[in-house]
């Protein structure tokens, strides 16, 4: 049987193949146009173990030395957008992304703060919501 070259669905679950994706995003060959895009590639970063970029695209100040001491054993299982707001420099994504770590599932709640700086949208921090399996106990700020 030949293995014909087919377009695979980037892990970040826009639905489109990872080559229009997210791809030139971490090969560098282009750069996310909007905070979206960047946390959506981050996501895919995340689920390749692509630490270069994770680092690449981290606001220096609060970059961690060490990214993939905090992956550890997770497998990440979706990524699902929930609000999306964006001003001139700043932005805000506020996601459920599930993820298994050591054969148990959960899911996690945050909201991801970026900033627009020299030309590039950076992943500033987050806002945790709740770290656990448990859909009920999802908190709301405000
Ligand atoms: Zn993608």
């Amino acid at each position: 049987m030949v293995k014909s070259k087919m377009l695979q669905e980037c892990p970040c679950g826009s639905g489109a193949a990872f080559e229009q994706c997210c791809e030139p995003y971490l090969l560098g060959t282009s750069t996310a146009p909007n905070a979206l895009a960047l946390m959506r590639s981050r996501y895919t970063a995340y689920t390749l173990a692509d630490e270069a970029y994770l680092q690449k695209t981290w606001h220096v100040s609060t970059r961690p030395t060490l990214i993939s001491q905090q992956m550890g054993p997770m497998k990440w299982l979706g990524l699902e957008i929930i609000v999306y707001h964006q001003e001139q420099h700043f932005a805000t994504v506020e996601f459920i992304t599930q993820y298994k770590i050591n054969g148990r599932a959960g899911k996690l709640h945050e909201k991801s703060q970026f900033v627009f700086e020299d030309g590039n949208w950076l992943y500033l921090d987050a806002a945790c919501f709740e770290n656990d399996s448990d859909d009920h106990d999802l908190i709301s700020f405000g």
